[in-house]
């Protein structure tokens, strides 16, 4: 078993076992589909000495995130969401012309357009290719990297120090979480913030939303195991504030010199009677998802027997963890509705189900859907209130299965 990615502790405990399975964001097209896939194991693990949830297993960067068909602007609720959150920074941290904000991880340049509205300077890092020319595209300046000490020092030189740094949906990515951190502080000024959004493991654990689990999460993250982190660093967490967005996340604020608003002690306190320090909370965790698997694979079985078309809402990455997990391929599911281009025309990884655009389904309504990108439901609902007025239903899979409306 490897070393845990903040402590280095080596006693590791396998509670979740979601078995071999191939990348979640590696769509395939119709010539691939005689291939062998690529695979590796899918295990969650809790470390003992720090707290930290992670993968047991890494696969190479490269293969995860250059090739990435992620989109943040996609969805309305995100573009609002990041809108909202750089207006709120901005004000917290007065930022001026003058004041150069870093985004780590910047898809498609979403987060920085809010802040370069405010007129702020902006620099998006960003490793995935196509994306970081869709940012380009937009006017937002990107660098192509993965962050880390090496390219922090890259940033320097070329455009100074940042007075913001943030890590919207990135900071679970990193497996050398001491050489980010080394690059965030080479990168932040003196008196600068780092501001992280990240999922969060309560969420997680509330909503029995194992479909968080993929390759590219290799962390899960509660505040405790990250006061230790930031601290090694020479960062304080000064506040921390829980988000509904992506299914559940947070957002922390961390600086040189500060005194730590309530919200960290509160948050550190709901953690603890959460039972986030006891494996005992992540075997019961692990019992309901077994439960979650035998419940919606009968729920489709009895559906598809009464003659329904079942579709798949959205193909996102976290679906297809549900779906291999599952085993739920193209004889339940008859295709997935998606609207980002890059992967309309695909199939999806390991269950290999047509991925079509959604235009097609509202054409051709099916029966039932099932809501793969669950945590975006109530923007979903109000789209498609037509399907619902013409008898369609939604099927959820978390955090048990069941039917809408
Ligand atoms: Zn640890």
């Amino acid at each position: 078993m490897r070393p845990c990615r903040i402590c280095g502790g080596r006693s590791l405990e396998t509670f979740l076992s979601l078995g071999d399975q191939p990348h979640c964001n590696r769509f395939l097209r119709a010539d691939q589909l005689r291939d062998p896939e690529p695979a590796w194991p899918l295990d969650l693990c809790f470390c003992p000495d720090c707290a930290l949830v992670q993968l047991g297993t890494t696969v190479d960067r490269e293969i995860m995130f250059l090739d990435h068909p992620y989109v943040s602007g996609t969805t309305r609720t995100l573009p609002e969401h990041f809108r909202a959150l750089a207006a709120d920074i901005a004000r917290r941290y007065s930022l001026g012309p003058d004041s150069l904000v870093v985004d780590v991880g910047s898809n498609d340049g979403t987060f920085l357009q809010g802040f370069r509205k405010l007129g702020a300077r902006t620099l998006g890092v960003e490793p995935a290719r196509k994306i970081a020319e869709i940012a380009r595209a937009g006017g937002i300046e990107t660098v192509e990297a993965f962050f880390g000490r090496d390219s922090a020092a890259r940033i320097v030189a070329s455009h100074g120090r940042a007075r913001t740094i943030t890590a919207a949906g990135v900071f679970f990515h990193i497996d050398d979480l001491d050489d980010f951190l080394d690059g965030v502080t080479e990168l932040l000024e003196e008196d600068g913030v780092f501001i992280v959004q990240a999922m969060y493991l309560v969420d997680i654990l509330d909503r029995t939303a194992f479909d968080a689990v993929y390759h590219e999460h290799l962390e899960y993250y509660s505040l405790h195991p990250l006061v230790k982190l930031f601290g090694r660093h020479g960062l304080e967490i000064v506040d921390v504030a829980r988000k509904d967005i992506h299914g559940g996340s947070f957002i922390l604020h961390a600086v040189r010199e500060g005194r730590a608003t309530a919200s960290v002690r509160e948050i550190l306190a709901l953690e603890r009677g959460r039972g986030i320090l006891s494996i005992a909370t992540y075997r019961e965790f692990a019992a309901r998802v077994a439960r979650i698997r035998t419940d919606l694979v009968g729920l489709l079985r009895r559906l598809k027997g009464e003659g329904k078309r079942i579709a798949a809402y959205g193909a996102p990455a976290r679906g297809n963890t549900l779906l291999n997990y599952c085993g739920i391929g193209p004889d339940l599911i008859d295709y997935a509705a998606e609207k980002n281009d890059l992967k309309v025309g695909l199939y999806t990884p390991g269950m290999r189900i047509p991925v079509r655009h959604e235009s097609e389904a509202r054409a051709d309504p099916p029966d039932c859907f099932l809501v793969l990108a669950w945590n975006f439901f109530d923007e979903f609902l109000k789209k498609e209130e037509e399907f619902v007025r013409g008898g369609g239903r939604f099927i959820l899979p978390v955090p048990e299965p069941r039917i809408v409306p």
